[in-house]
Parts: structure tokens; C-alpha cells; sequence
């Protein structure tokens, strides 16, 4: 899914506001001996954050990106999270933090080019999709590790496993992109902390397990892991079958950062033109303010 660059250049303002949002924690952040981290507040990008993101290089690893993005933005008791933290939280509530940061900056509506699903079509294809539609799963109790079983030939094996977080989420990024069965059993292995009475498993033993063991593993750990991997159908305009495809927020949002914002001079340039405002000033707007500004200058114009 890539989106394309008209997609949010229109006035989408429907988002969850300009303002700071408060969001409750999916999974939330147990400290080491501290307070856990449930409520968090959500502090919208301004123009100033739009200018530097769009600069960041694309080849970046994107989960790192992600980290650095909620460490500032990110707000739990008066401060910014902070590197550490927002790495610690788990990939479930990134995932969240990183929905609410793109409404609260594009709105809810993506617009972007995909191919067709189907390999005798292949055709180059428009979507749109509203976020407001995307299931938010039920909050989880803590993020402690979860204790499971499995079965292996004629004992079972216990087992326990946690969240995987934006550490894990960092490690795996690059395998991910050549080899996503490999990265998916470094990411389980790295979630399961106890493993048969020993202090966790490698990927190597992982894979080395019985086919019958390693997929009830990966059963277990797939049902309950809670992600946000949401799945979209699309239709087919030329070949008229539904397809489906991964909605990827954090890659959705970072690219859209770094190819659609051509425009933001143009709007400082507009708001200092008719306001008087400083370029300083006007990048400390979000772009959903920016925008509005801009409608009332509309307005007058027109009348
Ligand atoms: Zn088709």
C-alpha cells in the first residue's frame, strides 16, 4: 500500500482534534519496580516536527523511527516518554499511538495506489479507506509474561511468553523484509522468556522443534499477542474480486511524512502573507490549525 501524494493534501479534518488526545494503553508499560504506564497523552506534530520528519531517510530502520517519534511525542506524567520507554512499549500500543498521531495530523481518511491481489490482474488500483473503521481490540490487563502449554509426544511442555516491544520489533525489521517466516520465529523466540524449565529458546532451537510443536507454539503466540495488523479488503475495479491487504500504520505514516508534504512551505507562506505571522510561529501550528486558518482566509477571499 502506498499512498498517494493527492491523498491528504484535501481538508480532512475529521481526526480526533487539534489538542492533545489522552489514550489508555493497550497492553501498557509495567516499570521495573515502578509505576506501571497505562494513560499516556498524545501531543499532535507541528509544522516544525513535519518539516524534520519529512527529511528522515527512508532507508531507515522503520521501527527505530517509530521509537524516536513516540519518545517525543509521547507524554506520561508532564514529560516526554522517552527513548527508552517508548522502545519498551509493547508493539500493540505503538501501533495505537502511531493511529492516533496520524488522525490527529491527516485526519482519518488514507488514500494511496495498490496493485490487485490477484496475479492474472495485477492492476494498478486507487483505494480509500477511513480509519474510524478499524477494530481497537479490548484493553489487556498488564504486560506481564503469560504462561502457556504445548503438547509434545506424550508430555506437555510448558511455557511462558510476553508483548513483544519496539526492541523486538527493531531486532527482527531487517530480516523482516527478506525473510518474513525467519523474522517471525526470532520475534517468538525473543518473546518466549521461560521455555520447558529453561530461561527461554533460540530461533535455532525454535526451528529445530518437531513441525507438530512449533506450530502449536506459533498458534498459541499468534492468537495471543495482540496486534494491530489490521487486514482491508479491496475491490478490484478491473477484475471486479475483492483482495486483502496488511495495513502497515507506521509505514503508511512515515511514508506520507516524507513524500506528501510538499506543501507546507506554501501554507507558511500563505498564513505569513495574510497574517503577519512568523515562520517560527506558524510552524509551531499543527497542520490541522494551519488548515483551518487557511479555510477562514478562503472565506474572506471569497466574500
Ligand atoms: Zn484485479
Amino acid at each position: 500500500l502506498q499512498p498517494s501524494k493527492s491523498a491528504i493534501s484535501g481538508h480532512d479534518l475529521t481526526g480526533p482534534g487539534f489538542g492533545r488526545l489522552e489514550v489508555d494503553l493497550l497492553a501498557g508499560l509495567n516499570e521495573q519496580g515502578g509505576e506501571a504506564v497505562s494513560r499516556v497523552l498524545l501531543e499532535p506534530l507541528t509544522g516544525r516536527d513535519e518539516e524534520r520528519l519529512a527529511q528522515t531517510d527512508a532507508a531507515h530502520n522503520l521501527p527505530v523511527w517509530a521509537t524516536r517519534l513516540l519518545a517525543e511525542k509521547v507524554f506520561w506524567k508532564g514529560q516526554p516518554l522517552g527513548q527508552e520507554r517508548a522502545a519498551g512499549l509493547a508493539i500493540v500500543d505503538r501501533d495505537l499511538l502511531m493511529l492516533y498521531l496520524r488522525m490527529q495530523t491527516f485526519g482519518s481518511g488514507v488514500r494511496g495506489v495498490t496493485t490487485c491481489g490477484h496475479k492474472d490482474c495485477g492492476v494498478k488500483l486507487d483505494f480509500y479507506f477511513d480509519l474510524n473503521a478499524m477494530t481497537i481490540p479490548q484493553r489487556q490487563s498488564s504486560g506481564h509474561a503469560r504462561p502457556a502449554t504445548v503438547a509434545q509426544a506424550e508430555r506437555s511442555i510448558r511455557f511462558s511468553f510476553r508483548e513483544p516491544d519496539g526492541r523486538d520489533q527493531a531486532v527482527i525489521a531487517d530480516l523482516a523484509a527478506v525473510d518474513p517466516e525467519q523474522a517471525w520465529l526470532a520475534l517468538m523466540a525473543g518473546c518466549i522468556t521461560e521455555w520447558d524449565g529453561q530461561a527461554g529458546i533460540t530461533a535455532q532451537t525454535l526451528a529445530g522443534l518437531p513441525d507438530d510443536v512449533l506450530s502449536a507454539v506459533d498458534q498459541t503466540l499468534a492468537d495471543e499477542i495482540y496486534s494491530l495488523d489490521w487486514e482491508i479488503e479491496l475491490a478490484c475495479s478491473e477484475c471486479g474480486r475483492n483482495f486483502k491487504r496488511t495495513l502497515d500504520i507506521q509505514a503508511i505514516f512515515r511514508q506520507e511524512l516524507q513524500f506528501c508534504n510538499d506543501g507546507l512551505l506554501e501554507e507558511v507562506h500563505q498564513l505569513a502573507f495574510y497574517y503577519h505571522w512568523s515562520e517560527a510561529d506558524i510552524l509551531n501550528l499543527t497542520r490541522g490549525k494551519r488548515r483551518l486558518y487557511l479555510q477562514y482566509i478562503q472565506k474572506e477571499i471569497q466574500t
